[in-house]
């Protein structure tokens, strides 16, 4: 009896959602349902872009102060990002837009705004001004706008395993910009090794590597998107109450969860809500880990995560 051959993993990577997004099918070496999954990430960007004219997000910033219908997936994403407003009373919120548009990180306008642009933006934002009534939403305040940035990326990774299941695939990773996911483990039986990037470092240069099965990875870090004024670093998780970037001492906040949407919400989350009140909502919560990064480089590990999540470096 011939030994059945392992096919080789097969990889493609595609400048996507104003990131890089790889995906890895282990099992498989039909590259059309890797490109079929590039062309999942183009749907979900013009249906969730704040910056994209044709999308429904930026449809619904322009009309929802007199209500606007949107579709069953919006709306699903909105939920999830209305809830986790409101678990972090505001330290996440989805309305941030009239805000993130005047920083513009990661575009070519990127700028420092002036202190009363920023006092005026913070007048048009407040998840408690946002209504869902099924998939009709409403700003019941003036220049109103979503921006679902903290989340989209985890939301449509979901998307992709799931796609990928439908194709028989049982064995992959997905990877939008650092934001991992992984379907199952690899065709072997062991699992998949992830790294959780150095702040401030070259990409693949580590401060932990942890082995995965069927779970999401998502960091969030002041690392990411920054830019320097006058030799302060200004990056892109914004307090909506300042209207500046967060200055808690935490350089990245990793999460370790089954579904991407929680993990990038989570991520993004814990490190509005700071080391302390961080760690505490992770531990209140089922199935999740995360490990947070302070200035000094140490790592803080929520309770359960070395016993439930195998490090190996
Ligand atoms: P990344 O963009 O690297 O995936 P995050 O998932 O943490 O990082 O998302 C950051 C993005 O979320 C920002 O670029 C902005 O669009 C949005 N954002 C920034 N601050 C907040 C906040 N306090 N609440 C909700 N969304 C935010
Ligand atoms: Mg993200
Ligand atoms: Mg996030």
């Amino acid at each position: 009896i011939a030994e059945k051959e392992g096919t080789t993993p097969i990889s493609k990577s595609s400048f996507k959602l104003n990131t890089v997004v790889s995906i890895t099918l282990y099992d498989s070496e039909d590259e059309r349902i890797i490109d079929e999954a590039f062309q999942l990430c183009d749907y979900y960007e013009n249906l969730l872009s704040r910056t994209k004219k044709e999308s429904e997000i930026y449809q619904l910033n322009e009309k929802a102060h007199n209500s606007y219908t949107v579709s069953d997936e919006t709306k699903e994403l909105l939920t999830k990002g209305f809830l986790y407003s409101q678990l972090s009373d505001g330290a996440f919120d989805l309305t941030l837009e009239p805000l993130t548009s005047l920083w513009n990180f990661g575009s070519s306008e990127e700028r420092l705004p002036s202190p009363d642009e920023i006092k005026e933006a913070l007048t048009h934002i407040g998840y408690q001004y946002l209504k869902l009534d099924g998939n009709t939403i409403t700003f019941e305040k003036d220049g109103m706008g979503i921006d679902l940035g903290a989340i989209a990326k985890g939301y449509i990774a979901d998307k992709i395993k799931e796609f990928l299941v439908s194709k028989g695939v049982n064995s992959a990773i997905i990877n939008l910009g650092g934001n991992i996911l992984c379907v199952g483990e690899k065709p072997d039986g062991s699992a998949f090794k992830v790294g959780i990037q150095k702040p401030f470092k070259d990409r693949n240069e580590t401060i932990a590597v942890i082995e995965i099965r069927d779970l999401t990875v998502v960091s969030s870090g002041i690392y990411e998107r920054f830019f320097t004024v006058d030799g302060k670093n200004y990056h892109h998780i914004l307090n909506p109450s300042t209207g500046y970037p967060y200055e808690n001492d935490l350089t990245s906040v990793t999460i370790v969860t089954k579904e991407s949407v929680d993990g990038d919400a989570l991520s993004t989350t814990c490190f509005a809500l700071g080391l302390e009140k961080g760690m505490k909502l992770i531990e209140s919560l089922p199935d999740t880990y995360a490990v947070f990064i302070t200035s000094d480089y140490e790592l803080h590990y929520t309770k359960g995560f070395k016993e439930n999540i195998k490090i190996v470096e």
